[in-house]
């Protein structure tokens, strides 16, 4: 079967489900939006109706103000959205809500990814691999060289270097929405009991997690603590606080960044880190490669990151595929 899908479009502001005239995580705003996740570059506010998982609502709510009419779905419930289009939500693994858009329309199925990831994350629920005729998918780390470790070995590196340097406070760079709860919930996992120091802008959204019924332990603000009092702590905050006189407030801090991008050492030297933890809650490689096989689409459109080199490998392995000049995705997420 050669088909055309198009019905689904990708124009510069988003992914446009012309039947429907509903775009996904558009650039601008629109009158209906389909929302795969609360990442700034894919949730912005001001479209007229804002389709998504109610703890991604939650998430654009508290942190962008005016998401128009908000339609709840959960994780499976098909809506139809007019124009022969039914579409449901199925979880992507990426961050808590995170989901990806499986579309039918006149017997083809098109399955927008968004952001997603396959390892198992505490946080979220797991990545649903759902077959299709056209996949469209992201590639933030669409690039051999980079293959995540097991998060399990990295969180191990946390913990010994708190054991070998018990009077420094070490800081772990992390964005705010779902690296933060997830390097949490994994340090708590490998028996870290003691509170987890929170720069306050980390505060609200692990607040919204635990509403969520993701738990965190003990957590506590470090505004205001004496510097004494933080010798041995464990405290996130977001990378760019890393480098301000913030952290130089803490007790010898010992510098640590969770993102997918600690793989690269220009990066790390860029930065000043001194404990690089390769943590990301995108696909590596092999799980990008794996999930198109798995998924086994007609043909892939790939989207959002190192596009060339999947579109190559689909190439080498007689898969259909293309690159979609999408704007504004960031990778600040990673
Ligand atoms: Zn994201
Ligand atoms: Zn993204």
């Amino acid at each position: 079967m050669i088909a055309d899908f198009a019905w689904i479009r990708a124009e510069p502001a988003g992914l446009h489900i012309r039947p429907a005239d509903v775009w996904i995580d558009p650039a601008r705003p629109v009158p209906r939006a389909l929302i795969t996740h609360g990442h700034a570059d894919h949730a912005r506010a001001g479209h007229g109706e804002t389709i998504a998982t109610a703890p991604t609502l939650a998430i654009m709510a508290a942190r962008y103000g005016d998401i128009g009419r908000a339609v709840a779905l959960d994780h499976d419930q098909p809506i139809a959205l007019g124009g022969g289009v039914t579409a449901r939500l199925v979880p992507a693994g990426h961050v808590l809500g995170s989901a990806q858009v499986v579309l039918d329309h006149a017997g083809e199925r098109v399955v927008v990814t968004g952001d997603y990831k396959r390892r198992a994350d505490p946080t979220c629920a797991p990545f649903t691999p759902v077959a299709c005729d056209l996949l469209i998918t992201e590639a933030t780390f669409g690039l051999p060289v980079f293959r995540h470790p097991p998060i399990a070995q990295e969180i191990g590196k946390v913990l010994t270097a708190r054991a070998a340097q018990p009077d420094r406070a070490i800081l772990i760079g992390a964005y705010a929405l779902g690296k933060a709860q997830r390097v949490i919930a994994e340090l708590r996992r490998a028996g870290c009991a003691e509170p987890i120091w929170l720069h306050g802008a980390m505060d609200s959204m692990c607040r919204l997690y635990r509403d969520h019924g993701v738990e965190l332990g003990e957590l506590r603000a470090v505004a205001g603590v004496k510097r004494s009092e933080l010798a041995g702590a464990i405290v996130l905050c977001p990378p760019s606080a890393l480098t301000d006189r913030w952290a130089r407030a803490m007790p010898d801090p010992l510098l640590a960044m969770a993102s997918g991008w600690m793989r690269v050492r220009q990066r790390v030297r860029q930065r000043g880190i001194d404990l690089p933890l390769v943590i990301s809650d995108h696909a590596d490689w092999d799980e990008l490669t794996a999930t198109i096989t798995e998924v086994n689409p007609a043909e892939t459109w790939i989207t959002h990151g190192r596009e060339d080199a999947l579109v190559r490998w689909c190439t080498l392995n007689q898969r259909r595929a293309r690159a979609l000049a999408l704007a504004g995705f960031e990778d600040d997420s990673e």
